[in-house]
């Protein structure tokens, strides 16, 4: 009897210590230091910070685990935003200079330049009042943001703008390949600046927000009849075209061109997917050299402190690879270098 409690304390006493190492999987001393390039953050208007804070809860796939569709969905969601269910939301700022005092705080904080798309005059802006670590992305979209193609090449050779991105036409259901998009590439070609398009899933939902919104259009094989048609394009996937990794494989391994970011996908989903099926299965297949670190960075500048922890703590990356991925591949796709 003495000998079964001994065992079964002991057993106990196993368990917890077991839980505790993998508590503790993540060891400080293997925390990447180095400076951050962000891929994948918005500038955001002014009249999106009111008093009325919105909360948000990661991972984001989790603020709507099921709906009935007798109820309204938009109701539901503006709900779980002024209730969050979690127990440490991210409060959106009161205010335009709070925002951009919480995300100069994050910027420094991380050592991060960011490639921040937007309307150009957005863009200028917050370029203005943080300075450099700013990097100009003109964000693009058929039918809503009507640039046109000269007003393009004066922001890229007058204004400093490096970047043609978010180009978001998935939201209306419109393909990368959409003919209409045709000059804009031949532009950013000549210009010699890269694209950068969204592919994946919208918000948990995002139907009821944006019904034009097109999973399907996630998938990385749409982007093949731009690549032959523009060949000298550099193209970043943006969010990876998640969840089609197969396909993007497909891709990555037959256009060695091209590039993804992980925009925001390492707090979208839960961290243990996230690793497994996403991250790792990437990085295992040979393409550590061309994952960009991305946060997606909307209107919470906490998000990228979230979204800096999940690739820093994961455990199958060795440093060279938290290296690439928070540094070196960007620096080389936006040919950083020749940009000084
Ligand atoms: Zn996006």
């Amino acid at each position: 009897m003495r000998f079964l409690l001994a065992l079964m304390i002991s057993i106990i006493v196993l368990g917890c210590k077991n839980n505790s190492e993998k508590l503790s999987l993540h060891d400080e001393s293997q925390s990447y230091e180095g400076p951050i390039i962000d891929m994948h953050i918005h500038s955001a208007e002014k009249e999106e910070f009111t008093k009325d804070t919105l909360g948000f809860c990661l991972p984001i796939i989790n603020i709507i685990q099921h709906f009935d569709p007798k109820e309204d969905y938009l109701e539901i969601w503006n709900e779980k935003l002024h209730n969050p269910e979690c127990v440490d939301p991210m409060w959106s700022p009161k205010s335009y200079d709070n925002f951009i005092e919480r995300l100069t705080y994050q910027l420094e904080k991380h050592n991060i330049s960011t490639v921040t798309s937007g309307p150009p005059l957005t863009v200028e802006d917050i370029h203005n009042r943080i300075g450099d670590r700013i990097i100009k992305s003109c964000q693009f979209r058929i039918g809503r943001d009507s640039i046109t193609l000269d007003s393009l090449r004066l922001l890229v050779e007058k204004n400093g703008f490096r970047v043609l991105g978010e180009i978001s036409n998935q939201y209306e259901g419109i393909a990368p390949s959409d003919p209409r998009m045709e000059p804009y590439y031949a532009l950013a070609e000549q210009l010699d600046i890269p694209v950068a398009i969204h592919l994946g899933s919208g918000l948990p939902g995002h139907f009821y927000f944006e019904p034009g919104l097109s999973p399907r259009l996630s998938n990385p094989l749409e982007l093949e009849p731009i690549i032959r048609k523009f060949p000298k394009l550099r193209i970043s996937i943006m969010h990876y075209g998640e969840p089609f990794i197969d396909e993007l494989i497909a891709m990555m391994g037959n256009f060695p061109q091209l590039y993804a970011d992980i925009g925001g996908i390492q707090v979208y989903y839960p961290r243990e997917y996230f690793y497994e099926y996403h991250l790792k299965k990437l990085v295992s297949a040979g393409f550590g050299k061309r994952i960009m670190f991305g946060s997606d960075m909307i209107i919470w500048p906490e998000i990228i402190d979230r979204a800096v922890r999940v690739i820093d703590e994961a455990p199958f990356l060795s440093m060279q690879q938290k290296e690439d991925i928070f540094y070196n591949n960007a620096a080389r796709f936006l040919r950083l270098e020749e940009m000084k």
